[in-house]
């Protein structure tokens, strides 16, 4: 049985969740999100009757703060928390992800995601792709999933997809739409990740943001044409020349109007920007074309 624990992100229901699953050791936590919503979560599990030191065992889909960054208070009172190989360095030393996350969030870093520590060597486990872990009778399989980003893991559970963003972002009742922050979208690999879920055949997706969705296929399906549409629409502009304040006003205006026409209306569309800003996803396709494909640039 699945719990989806509301982190309540800027006070805002169903924007960050962590999962809770029974074992016969305990409980096992799936995704932490950010230090900032860690009186939440603790205050979550107490509402399932645990103490947050109960958690032993804690799997993140990887690194970005929204998804691991409550990890280290978790690790802190005892918890392994299981990751990528490629995010593993980054939990034990934050200190790039944290200058990264400065550049690009200035003093709103702190407000927005919280404190960030490394958690010690001993406490990190890295999970190959398709490593099986078992604990209490459940068994989590990690699925190497790139694409938002080069270090994601999904989580297969009992024919439950735990997908972190590789799934996309959806707040019910709204559209499925791709997280596509910079700096690591790699369309191409996204795709076979899709394509990988996909083969799973998977009962549920269970999306950080937000919540378990069963339609699995069309999900996926509409969530591959989003990533087409967005990355075309910014290949377009970037061909048009446009600088960097019209093209996000540009694009803002795209993405307001792909919600409307979804029926998302004002209060939604905060909800859809505090999971998956339009800047972020902005600035992610236009590295990814410069990265990837800076020869479609030329067209
Ligand atoms: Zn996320």
């Amino acid at each position: 049985m699945v719990r989806i624990l509301d982190l309540r992100f800027q006070g805002a229901e169903q924007v960050i969740a962590s999962f809770l699953l029974e074992s016969k050791e305990g409980p096992i936590l799936i995704e932490t999100g950010p230090e900032s919503t860690y009186p939440h979560l603790a205050a979550a599990l107490k509402a399932e009757g645990l103490a947050p030191e109960e958690v032993r065992h804690v799997f993140v889909t990887h690194i970005h703060l929204d998804h691991a960054g409550a990890a280290w208070r978790l690790a802190e009172l005892g918890a392994r928390v299981y990751v990528h190989p490629k995010g593993a360095p980054h939990l034990v030393d934050p200190s790039r992800l944290l200058a990264s996350a400065e550049r690009i969030y200035g003093e709103m870093l702190g407000p927005l995601w919280g404190e960030l520590r490394g958690i010690p060597e001993q406490r990190v486990r890295v999970l190959a792709d398709g490593e099986v872990v078992k604990v209490g009778g459940v068994e989590v399989q990690a699925l190497e999933t790139p694409g938002h980003a080069g270090h994601h893991h999904a989580y297969l559970v009992e024919g439950l997809v735990f997908a972190g963003d590789i799934a996309g972002v959806r707040i019910a009742p709204g559209p499925v739409l791709p997280p596509t922050p910079p700096p690591d979208i790699h369309l191409e690999s996204w795709y076979v990740s899709i394509d990988r879920i996909l083969a799973l055949r998977p009962e549920a997706l269970y999306l950080t943001h937000f919540g378990a969705y069963r339609d699995v296929e069309p999900h996926l399906l509409t969530l591959r044409e989003a990533l087409e549409a967005w990355a075309g629409f910014v290949l377009s502009r970037m061909r048009e020349g446009l600088g960097p304040e019209e093209m996000t006003r540009r694009f803002e205006t795209y993405w307001r109007e792909g919600l409307a026409k979804a029926g998302v209306g004002g209060a939604g569309m905060r909800l859809y920007e505090l999971a998956d800003p339009p800047f972020m996803n902005l600035q992610g396709l236009v590295r990814y074309w410069q990265k990837h494909h800076p020869e479609a640039l030329e067209g």
